[in-house]
């Protein structure tokens, strides 16, 4: 069976914790591709720092530095939220019943799961795959904790509907972090690729505004 990895973010902006997990999981799981997915209205936060556009390009940049990863842009042409749970219902069409669909969450993003849209859906269209997050010390709901119990498997043997919990090279490094660094004038600098980098500086991203 084919399988295909997913991991959305808002990617405001993409970083070596993204790329460096998503290679890893390619690798452990024997992915036959692994796509990043810029979320073009994220429903769960404010607004990013960087337009979708501007996130798309620096994700294109980044996966252009080598490693094998791709880039899927269907949320950016959606003109709503972006709801993974559409996203996926989207991708299995295009891709068809018969392929694992693996999507990937860090542990924040996992503990924050029964907020999502129709949250319930999302293992009746792939596998989770979640990830430690150092820095992130969450209490996991209750509700996921029966989740947990209930679909936790070792090895991936399903196209969807298994929790496949990996520990991969720990990097504490965010976004957010990057941004602040950014916004004090304080360089980021081997925290992301230097080609993402070269974009934040040429497009004056995540400066303080001059107003204030
Ligand atoms: P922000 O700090 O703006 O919230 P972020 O660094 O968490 O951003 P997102 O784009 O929100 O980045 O993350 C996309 C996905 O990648 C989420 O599932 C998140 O948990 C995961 N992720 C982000 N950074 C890391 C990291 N350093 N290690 C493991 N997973 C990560």
């Amino acid at each position: 069976m084919r399988r295909v990895g997913l991991l959305g973010g808002t990617f405001d902006p993409v970083h070596f914790g993204h790329l460096r997990s998503a290679i890893e999981v390619r690798e452990q799981l024997q992915l036959d591709e692994l796509r990043l997915i810029p979320c073009a209205r994220p429903p769960h936060r404010d607004m990013p720092g960087a337009t979708a556009a501007q996130r798309l390009r620096m994700v294109e940049l980044a996966v252009g530095q080598g490693g094998g990863l791709q880039v899927d842009d269907r949320e950016l042409q959606r003109q709503r939220p972006s709801y993974t749970v559409e996203t996926l219902e989207s991708l299995r069409l295009e891709l068809g019943a018969d392929v694992a669909l693996f999507m990937v969450l860090g542990w924040d993003a996992f503990c924050g799961l029964p907020g999502w849209h129709r949250w319930q859906d999302l293992l009746e269209l792939a596998n989770l795959v979640v990830l430690q997050r150092p820095d992130y010390d969450l209490e996991v709901p209750e509700v996921l904790k029966d989740l947990l119990a209930a679909r936790s498997a070792d090895q991936p043997e399903r196209s969807h509907g298994q929790i496949i919990c990996l520990s991969q090279t720990p990097l504490a490094i965010s976004a957010t972090h990057i941004r602040t660094l950014v916004g004090n004038g304080a360089s980021p600098r081997f925290l992301l690729p230097d080609a993402v980098l070269d974009y934040i500086e040429n497009e004056g991203l995540y400066r303080p505004s001059t107003e204030d």
